[in-house]
């Protein structure tokens, strides 16, 4: 197979600028095969254009075409074979089996959305009909449903070259929700992110879809996706990455003429509480489930638990130093580009430099040739830990800290410290829950998801999973970006007062022409409407 670099504008190959970057093999820092084009703005335009007139036939396809389109998309990655996974391989550097793996997460969202448009429901319609001779005023016929909201911009994620890159979670669920999407393609990854968007474009053609319902774009710098973000065509952005980048995005996307909603997932330190009976019973087989928890995926997960919280005691100690003996045991790992292997070097080595810090497990196996992170794990008293805000900030990569606490109440001041989060994990026996079921009722203020006695890493795609938090986690406190829920950061709901059938959507009309659950003057039914 081979790479173009050139931008998939639409379904044609265009945008072939003199702007051009290689990719680079993080494991080996030697460039790769093709030579990619950055995107200027006519390309830009160009894109966005194409989507808003591919939106207005996009937004009323046939439900059992969109999902006929979502499945192709799937079929077509399945098609791209060993080629995809091995691209990935050389440009993120993760291993196989975990591409493997994530390529079936992907395909499964596709599919998993696709389910969920032919099933239909998920429009929420809600119809209140008419009562012509209510007193004193008549009631109105009032009929609502979710529409799309117009060309989403998705930025792929370093950490997920395919789950949550180019025919990731956001591109499946703007899809699913009518919309056409652009990518803004990740630098660390554009042969990867090419690969699938020949995918998607080969399944729009052969599903028939309009031109510009997807295009691709490619940059090495911001400027791309900044002039996306502000294109006035544009009507949403997701996006996965850092703080700083999301912030930017985010403002940007605030400060147009027109705002529009930006999805930003941002990260996560995604706290632990090691409350006491838990750590008594089994500190050691605690500490190497954290300990495979920290290193796993060389710590690259924004469920990565960065922070662990507990109340001392022996029982606490025999954790920290089975901990740290598990972690000594771990290698270096390639990270994903070496500007974030470095961001890791950097973090770590400032984190060990604040007041207070004990170093737990620090291998010092760096090996900036290789781009090859070690683990590190370190510990603090919780009142060094309160007084400063560079400890609450998150490393990427695999570190954690544990928070000495000397009792409930200054445990409890911690978890009031820490700002929004994707997840937190109480660590907890049945006692525990009770003794401390007052600091456990805080946590619902603090994070999306809430897990007993599990580690954060690994997110189930489906409806009843949240992974979206308070800020600075997230920028919207009341989406997700896993699970079929995230369809509804790319749609809105419309009311139609008093309009004659002929001109409702179907999922509107009295005989429920598409089958679906409709709440019906306050009551959930399939029933047509006498
Ligand atoms: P990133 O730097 O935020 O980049 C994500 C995307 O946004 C890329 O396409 C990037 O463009 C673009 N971008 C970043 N800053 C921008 C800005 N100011 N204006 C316009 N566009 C901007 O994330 P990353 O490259 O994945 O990793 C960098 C750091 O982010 C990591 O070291 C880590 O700290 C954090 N991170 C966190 C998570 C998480 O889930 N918590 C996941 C990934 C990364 P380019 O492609 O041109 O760089």
């Amino acid at each position: 197979m081979t790479i173009t670099g050139k931008n998939h504008i639409g379904s044609s190959l265009t945008g072939d600028t003199d702007d051009t970057f290689y990719a680079i093999n993080p494991s080996t820092g030697q460039q790769l095969d093709g030579k990619f084009y950055s995107a200027n703005d006519s390309d830009i335009d160009n894109a966005v254009n194409l989507a808003t007139q591919a939106f207005e036939i996009y937004k009323g396809i046939d439900k059992d075409k969109k999902a006929d389109f979502l499945e192709k998309i799937a079929d077509e990655i399945e098609a791209l074979g060993d080629a995809l996974i091995e691209r990935a391989m050389l440009e993120s550097g993760l291993p196989q089996a975990r591409l493997t793996g994530e390529r079936g997460r992907t395909v499964n969202q596709l599919k998993m959305f696709a389910a969920l448009v032919r099933e239909g429901s998920w429009v929420e319609a809600a119809i209140d009909t008419a009562i012509p001779d209510r007193s004193p005023v008549p009631k109105p016929d009032l009929r609502k449903m979710m529409v799309p909201l117009g060309t989403v911009v998705v930025f792929g994620a370093s950490n997920f070259p395919l789950a949550f890159s180019t025919a990731g979670g956001d591109t499946a669920s703007a899809f699913a929700g009518g919309n056409p999407v652009i990518v803004k393609a990740h630098n660390s990854h554009p042969g990867t992110s090419e690969l699938i968007a020949s995918a998607i474009i080969n399944a729009a053609n052969s599903s028939g879809m309009p031109e510009g319902i997807f295009s691709h774009v490619q940059d090495n710098g911001f400027h791309a996706g900044n002039q996306l973000v502000s294109h006035p065509g544009v009507k949403a952005v997701g996006f996965t990455g850092s703080f700083s980048g999301g912030k930017a995005l985010y403002s940007r996307a605030q400060k147009r003429e027109t705002p529009i909603p930006m999805f930003a997932e941002m990260g996560s330190v995604n706290p632990v509480l090691l409350l006491p009976g838990v750590v008594e019973a089994n500190p050691v087989r605690m500490a190497e489930q954290y300990a495979g928890s920290i290193t796993l995926g060389a710590g690259q997960f924004c469920t990565n638990p960065g922070l662990l919280i507990g109340l001392n005691s022996e029982a606490l100690q025999h954790f920290a130093d089975a901990l740290g003996n598990a972690i000594s045991d771990s290698k270096a790992s390639v990270m994903l580009n070496k500007g974030i292997f470095e961001n890791f070097r950097n973090r770590k080595a400032q984190m060990l430099e604040q007041y207070g810090i004990e170093t737990i497990s620090d291998t010092q196996d760096d090996n900036p040739d290789i781009n090859a992170g070690s683990p590190v794990v370190a510990a603090v008293k919780a009142s060094s830990f309160i007084a400063n805000p560079t400890l609450h900030e998150e490393v990427f990569g695999p570190w954690s800290l544990l928070v000495r606490c000397n009792d409930k109440d200054e445990m409890t001041e911690v978890v009031k410290n820490i700002a929004g989060q994707l997840t937190i994990t109480v660590m907890a026996t049945e006692s525990d829950l009770q003794e401390f079921s007052a600091l456990i009722h805080l946590l619902r203020e603090k994070a999306g998801r809430l897990i007993l006695n599990g580690v954060p890493t690994g997110v189930e795609v489906c409806p009843s999973m949240q992974h979206g938090g308070p800020y600075p986690a997230t920028t919207d406190i009341r989406f997700t970006s896993v699970g079929t829920a995230a369809i509804k950061r790319f749609v809105r709901p419309l009311s139609f007062q008093d309009w004659p059938e002929t001109l409702l959507p179907p999922e509107l009309h009295n005989d429920n022409p598409m089958d679906i659950w409709r709440l019906v003057n306050g009551r959930f039914t399939k029933d047509k409407i006498a």
